[in-house]
């Protein structure tokens, strides 16, 4: 007996997409699963799953976890971490069974390789940064340098505000508002 749908009637015997062989309804089968159905069996079946499967790269992986959206960071073009980070603010990317930093593996897929002796520094002294453009190579006396620089040290994930009347930390004194204007 041939069922009807919206299409026009439904046979009681189809040819499977996978292996080319006819079949018919199975018993049981109720009118969507057999107007839905288009293999013969089970192995069938999983061999289009199987086909249709694309197995994420690492890239895709990747590039899941990184906000590419304007306004991040200080000059607005950091493209953030989303996954999870480590307590300096670092991303955390698993490559295996090694946890990797998202901003070093940023660079191995779009800049290249990052010798042993190399670090991959920020020049937005934005952590969980993963923009290629604000990243490069450099060693640990180059990153002290900029960051020392940067008066990072000191106001670390902070606006940096220009010392004030010699006060060490540059914390402006209340009601003294020197420090917004830009020097
Ligand atoms: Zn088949
Ligand atoms: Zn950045």
């Amino acid at each position: 007996m041939a069922d009807a749908n919206e299409h026009g009637i439904i046979p009681d015997v189809k040819t499977c997409t996978v292996c080319g062989k006819q079949y018919t309804r199975r018993k049981g089968y109720g009118f969507r699963q057999w107007a839905a159905s288009t293999t013969c069996s089970r192995n069938c079946s999983v061999a289009i799953v199987n086909a249709n499967r694309v197995w994420p790269t690492q890239r895709e992986r990747f590039e899941a976890k990184v906000d590419r959206s304007l306004g991040q960071g200080p000059e607005g073009t950091c493209h953030e971490w989303k996954g999870h980070r480590t307590k300096w603010g670092y991303g955390s990317f698993k490559v295996g069974t090694a946890v990797k930093k998202a901003h070093r593996v940023a660079y191995e897929l779009y800049c290249g390789e990052v010798p042993s002796d190399q670090m991959v520094l920020h020049s937005c002294d934005n952590p969980p940064c993963c923009n290629p453009d604000h990243l490069s190579l450099g060693d640990q006396v180059k990153n002290m340098q900029e960051k020392r620089l940067r008066g990072r040290n000191r106001n670390r994930g902070e606006k940096k505000l220009p010392r004030v009347n010699g006060d060490p930390d540059g914390m402006p004194i209340p009601g003294d508002l020197r420090h917004l204007s830009v020097y």
